[in-house]
């Protein structure tokens, strides 16, 4: 679907998966007016297939949109969107379990021009993935690099938009945390480098016993999806769930007492993956015992079983299309 200056949005098309051709003076290329979304079609017991909140993806691609002096797309036309791709691509979306359709919606500034200001023209895309079940040997725990000299999202930035930058910006600490033989980097703020904010592509939670603890949206992270449906999930089931702040001394300290009994983090490619041991330039700790959680294991197949139509969907997130 195209967006013009004076038009709005136009020529909404079915294509198949092609190259699309750029000009070199293509804005986006240089100035990186470009943002995405990402979430998954789930085969349902009846065999039909259903999206998993796509109108949440709708609403916070909007406000990354607004963030990047982008055109909004309204809510329906996003979901007809992947609606459309889903239902014409129905017969890749895998037959079972955790195995899903990844939908990838994205837009970007089609203009050609070297002046730094908006695009006056946009496209956006649907691409579609199959995708395996994120663990298929079992669920591993992550090893993760608390990133002491890089930093994310500064206030006032873009971090809590889904925008093509910030992952940019990001590749240098994921290779440090390569170097260190770690999985992931987490990322601390900005402005005192000692609050906990997220992990490389999802958002962090910490388990003590029967109280659940998620770092607060401030403005530097990104509002998950998955995070806010496990919000409400624990309450769901009886946890004492909480949005605060958390440093690295708060995820030492409650290690080294035992308070601190789980880590985990979430996002739509692995939903739930344990974080098993943390390595930083002012020390290293293994999380727990280093296995898996029995809580973090309980949240996993909570919202696994709503997303696969194995338990009642009592929230109505899932969008069934037949
Ligand atoms: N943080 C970042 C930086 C991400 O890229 C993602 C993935 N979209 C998340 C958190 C998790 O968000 P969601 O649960 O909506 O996938």
């Amino acid at each position: 679907i195209r967006w013009t200056e004076g038009r709005g949005w136009h020529d909404a098309q079915l294509v198949p998966y092609a190259p699309l051709s750029i000009d070199p003076a293509n804005m986006t290329l240089h100035y990186a007016q470009a943002i995405f979304e990402g979430l998954k079609a789930y085969r349902q017991p009846d065999g039909s297939v259903a999206t998993f909140r796509p109108d949440e993806n709708a609403r916070r691609f909007q406000d990354s949109a607004r963030r990047l002096a982008m055109p909004e797309l309204p809510v329906e036309t996003f979901v007809e969107a992947c609606d459309a791709l889903v239902k014409q691509d129905k017969a890749w979306v895998p037959g079972s379990g955790e195995q899903s359709l990844y939908l990838r919606p994205f837009m970007f500034a089609t203009e050609v021009g070297l002046g730094v200001r908006p695009s006056n023209e946009y496209l956006f895309v649907v691409i579609a993935s199959p995708a395996g079940a994120y663990f298929p040997g079992g669920v591993k725990p992550v090893s993760v690099w608390l990133s002491q000299e890089y930093v994310r999202a500064a206030p006032g930035g873009t971090g809590a938009a889904k925008c093509a930058g910030n992952y940019a910006a990001s590749l240098v600490a994921q290779a440090q945390a390569a170097e260190h033989g770690c999985d992931q980097v987490v990322w601390l703020d900005a402005v005192e480098r000692r609050w906990i904010e997220e992990m490389g592509g999802m958002n962090l939670y910490f388990v003590y016993g029967n109280r659940i603890v998620t770092p607060r949206l401030t403005g530097t992270l990104l509002p998950g999806i998955t995070r806010a449906s496990l919000l409400q999930i624990a309450a769901d089931l009886g946890y004492e769930v909480s949005e605060s702040r958390i440093s690295v001394d708060d995820w030492k300290d409650g290690n080294a007492d035992g308070s601190l009994t789980e880590v985990f983090a979430c996002g739509t490619a692995a939903v739930i993956t344990p974080v098993g041991s943390v390595k930083s330039t002012t020390g290293d700790w293994t999380v727990g015992d280093g296995q898996p959680g029995e809580v973090t294991m309980k949240l996993r197949k909570a919202l696994l079983d709503i997303q696969t139509g194995a338990a009642e969907d009592t929230h109505g997130w899932m969008h069934r299309l037949g």
